[in-house]
């Protein structure tokens, strides 16, 4: 079977268009990544993992992949809706938030992107070729604003460097906001205005460098001491790590406007070239169908779902979370509900009881002729048009249940060659989706050495074998007793004693 062609819709030509690298079979791609001042949410998440999606699935069809997620660690002001975003720092406001907790600005940023990269393991997102951080890209910034204003598309200001966007005809090309509109909108945007910049030429024209000798990150520049404008740095990094021009770039919708139509005009007015040939947005994450908000009750974070119930947390198995996430397509609304999440957990079990299953049967190696390889290979094909088809996660999730379901059927019933293919169809499906296996030890907070339960269960389960071994089976069972109302399954095999917390959603 020839396959088919890997197709995304384009946010830029409104539909969906064959992925075509500049160099055949060879993708190089950007997504933009978190701002760091505090734990990622779900919805992060999602956006995120459309991006690790895009890239399994290159990799599935046997291409290269460079994949650049950058980190955002100054410039994001809170009123980011606005081309020129105003408003507070959101890394200044969260020092001011969480004082006590560290000693600078640069310490938290430090700390909220240590905890990215952690969520970003457990949920096993491919990690990406670079990922580049704003604060350590200045002077690459710097000298993008200056080759800005030298080729007139930049004005100084009292408080900054702007981008004019009259200069940039096709600025609104990917979100329809063209200059002009604004201009019309009038009201609204003037009053926004004024609180800003009286020398701004237009109200769509977007800092590139804001002067501030107070700001607590400042650099120095040809301007004076200040920071940059959020949306050079993504520019700036796709360019340095990728090249002038880029197959894809990735994010959430919201970043559509302005950030992703700034990133453009800054991009192609410095280079002269197409940027980006494919624009990849993902829709917004609802939970319990409410907008995520602090204010409510339902803002989830990676980490209160994942982290053990002994620290606080949910105890969610984080491949039962990535599963939830998979479970919508990217492009479409997308209603976290915990009962999405507890049928998640369910496949996730059954999906690990298979797996140990086909690797006990592979041990095994009972004669017999393989009567699976050919209906498991047809489950991948199907899987894997799926996902070539804009991602449609649904559909290749139903395929690999419906293969898990068929091998939980045939049970311990494997034969040697049967387990073979089996094996190597979880392989497969892994590599596509990530919802097998996590991707290394440390990602299984089951087995993190540094979480109390998980050694308080490996101290039981060490008492029980020797109770066992002196024949004291009431001791023994009392044990798993224990075990069991801490919420613990403990499985017992040929080859030796396995524990899983048992799902609590
Ligand atoms: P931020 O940390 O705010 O810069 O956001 C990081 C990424 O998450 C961006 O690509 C956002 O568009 C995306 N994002 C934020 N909220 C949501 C949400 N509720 N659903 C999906 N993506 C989101
Ligand atoms: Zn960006």
């Amino acid at each position: 079977m020839s396959t088919p062609s890997f197709r995304l819709y384009n946010t830029l030509t409104g539909q969906p268009d064959v992925v075509e690298p500049a160099e055949p079979r060879h993708l190089r791609f950007y997504a933009c990544g978190p701002t760091v001042y505090s734990y990622a949410h779900i919805g992060n998440f999602r956006s995120f993992i459309t991006a690790d999606l895009i890239a399994r699935t290159a990799q599935a069809i046997g291409w290269d992949t460079t994949f650049v997620s950058n980190i955002t660690d100054v410039g994001h002001l809170t009123e980011d809706d606005v081309a020129d975003a105003t408003g507070e720092d959101k890394m200044a406001k969260a020092l001011r938030k969480e004082g006590q907790r560290f000693a600078n600005v640069w310490d938290l940023a430090r700390y909220f992107s240590d905890a990215l990269i952690d969520d970003w393991h457990a949920l096993n997102l491919v990690e990406p070729d670079v990922r580049p951080r704003a604060t350590e890209h200045m002077q690459q910034q710097i000298l993008a604003v200056q080759a800005l204003q030298e080729k007139g598309f930049a004005y100084e200001t009292k408080k900054g460097v702007y981008f004019s966007v009259e200069k940039f005809p096709e600025y609104g090309k990917l979100s329809g906001n063209t200059a002009e509109e604004a201009l019309v909108e009038g009201a609204a945007a003037q009053s926004r205005d004024t609180v800003q910049d009286p020398e701004k030429r237009h109200p769509r024209d977007f800092a590139l460098w804001k002067k501030d000798e107070k700001h607590l990150m400042q650099w120095h520049s040809p301007w004076g001491w200040g920071f940059p404008g959020w949306h050079i740095e993504c520019s700036v990094m796709a360019m340095e790590y990728i090249g002038e021009q880029i197959d894809l770039h990735a994010g959430g919708e919201d970043l559509i406007f302005p950030h992703h139509e700034c990133e453009i005009a800054q991009a192609e007015s410095i280079t002269g070239k197409p940027f980006a040939k494919l624009w990849v947005h993902t829709r917004f994450l609802q939970v319990e169908g409410e907008k995520m908000s602090k204010s409510k009750d339902n803002f989830l974070t990676v980490r209160d779902l994942i982290a053990p119930e002994a620290v606080g947390g949910r105890g969610i198995p984080p491949l039962a979370l990535r599963m939830t996430l998979l479970s919508g397509q990217y492009r479409k609304p997308f209603n976290f509900t915990f009962d999405k999440l507890r049928d998640s957990a369910r496949h996730i079990q059954r999906i690990e009881t298979v797996d140990q299953l086909v690797q006990q049967a592979l041990a095994e190696d009972a004669p017999g002729d393989d009567f699976v390889g050919e209906r498991l290979g047809e489950l991948y094909d199907r899987a894997l048009g799926a996902m070539l088809d804009d991602l449609n996660t649904p559909e290749a999730l139903a395929a690999t249940i419906e293969g898990v379901k068929m091998l939980q059927g045939i049970g311990s019933n494997l034969s040697g060659a049967a387990a073979t293919s089996a094996s190597e169809w979880l392989d497969k499906i892994n590599q596509l989706l990530g919802i097998i296996r996590p991707q290394t030890e440390d990602a299984d907070a089951s087995k993190d050495e540094t979480d109390p339960l998980a050694e308080k269960v490996e101290g039981l389960l060490e008492k029980r074998a020797q109770a066992r071994k002196n024949k004291d089976f009431e001791r023994a069972d009392a044990i798993r007793d224990e075990l069991d109302e801490m919420g613990i399954e403990v499985m017992d095999s040929p080859e030796g004693t396995t524990w899983r917390r048992k799902v609590s959603v």
